[in-house]
């Protein structure tokens, strides 16, 4: 936010500056426990100026990173082009189901650059429902099949499965508590089991509605039709987690929705259920 392209009335308030709308990167997550080493959920477009911008993901050596694993929920552009961006030899560990790595790996000459040397990634299956231990970090991840789709790139080349779009439960290895990462949910029906047990969610927040493109002359692309549920209306997300007791926020929320926009009717229904918007920078604590 803003997004190159667009006039939409956000992208403009955004770029004059006005205090209502502030810019944004693309949506990325670091998730630390109590040591110092980190994971990434996804690496969005904007993963080396989030880096810079974070102290705790600052080198502490000559050659370094403090980033122990890249686990992915999907193959969307927008979670992955920065694994392109992370290259100059750093060895990376990439947690990802066995359909989103043949996505990104056998279709696509360009990541064989972070295949330069043979130790360089290290790709870990992410089986459904199976727990993977990042024992550096001190969390285990489990992939969680959601209602999703193929990255754009890829319909009509790969069969859908439903290990192309996964939530994802990331939890402390040794207090237990959950963070529930849910950035693509292309349908509400059983989205409280998702939740169960998880502490707080980071839960899709693409849309306010499911016309929001068209309705500003955007395109003809309805939100479930990407696989987003929209927030608002009767049939939104925001109803469903409005009762939900653990910490909300949303996050993927696209340049046009209107809760980027403070001082909105549809932030303050999203503040008025107890949810947040997430922001650069913005902590959740456990
Ligand atoms: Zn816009």
């Amino acid at each position: 936010m803003p997004q190159w392209n667009c006039g939409c009335d956000n992208c403009r308030l955004a770029r004059s500056g006005d205090a209502r709308v502030l810019p944004r990167t693309q949506d990325a997550i670091a998730v630390r426990a109590r040591g110092d080493r980190v994971l990434l959920v996804n690496a969005s477009p904007d993963v080396l100026r989030q880096i810079e911008r974070s102290p705790e993901l600052h080198p502490r050596a000559a050659r370094d990173t403090p980033v122990a694993a890249i686990a992915l929920t999907n193959g969307d552009l927008d979670h992955v082009l920065g694994l392109l961006s992370l290259r100059e030899s750093q060895p990376l560990t990439v947690l990802a189901t066995a359909r989103v790595r043949a996505g990104l790996v056998e279709r696509n000459a360009m990541l064989r650059t972070l295949a330069r040397t043979p130790d360089q990634i290290a790709w870990r299956a992410l089986p459904i429902g199976q727990e993977v231990a990042v024992p550096d970090v001190g969390v285990g991840v489990t992939a969680v099949a959601v209602a999703g789709k193929l990255p754009v790139h890829l319909v009509g080349v790969l069969a859908p499965s439903p290990e192309d779009n996964v939530a994802l439960r990331v939890r402390d290895l040794e207090t237990g508590r959950v963070l529930l990462v849910a950035t693509a949910v292309g349908s509400l029906d059983g989205v409280e089991r998702l939740l169960e047990g998880a502490d707080a969610v980071l839960f899709d927040g693409t849309f306010w509605s499911e016309d929001e493109l068209p309705a500003q002359g955007l395109g003809r692309g309805r939100a479930r039709d990407m696989a987003h549920v929209p927030i608002g209306g009767p049939d939104g997300s925001l109803r469903r987690l409005a009762t939900w007791g653990g910490r909300r926020v949303y996050t993927h929320v696209n340049n046009t929705n209107p809760v980027l926009r403070e001082g909105s009717a549809e932030r303050a229904a999203v503040e008025r259920a107890g949810c947040e918007i997430a922001f650069d920078g913005m902590e959740v604590a456990l």
